[in-house]
């Protein structure tokens, strides 16, 4: 079985872009308030939700392995 991310945005910091979006139209949605909000907690490990952690201009957007915690994107230092 392939792995699975834990998605999250930092609200505190995302600037309503809609970028996630674009990159991932499964992966996030914006609220009224142009919020982005992960559309699930985990998802199917995929290349649309990593371009769209990559993608996001304030680095608002967090990969972590699902059960292990362990980072994806940012990757860790
Ligand atoms: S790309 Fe980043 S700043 Fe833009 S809406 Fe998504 S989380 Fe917010």
């Amino acid at each position: 079985m392939g792995d699975r991310w834990h998605v999250e945005v930092d609200r505190s910091v995302c600037i309503g872009s809609g970028m996630c979006v674009n990159h991932a139209p499964d992966g996030f949605r914006l609220d009224s308030a142009r919020q982005s909000h992960p559309t699930d907690e985990d998802h199917d490990a995929n290349e649309h939700l990593l371009a769209a952690a990559e993608g996001c201009p304030v680095e608002a957007i967090t990969l972590t392995l699902a059960g292990s915690g362990e980072m994806v994107f940012p990757p860790e230092e």
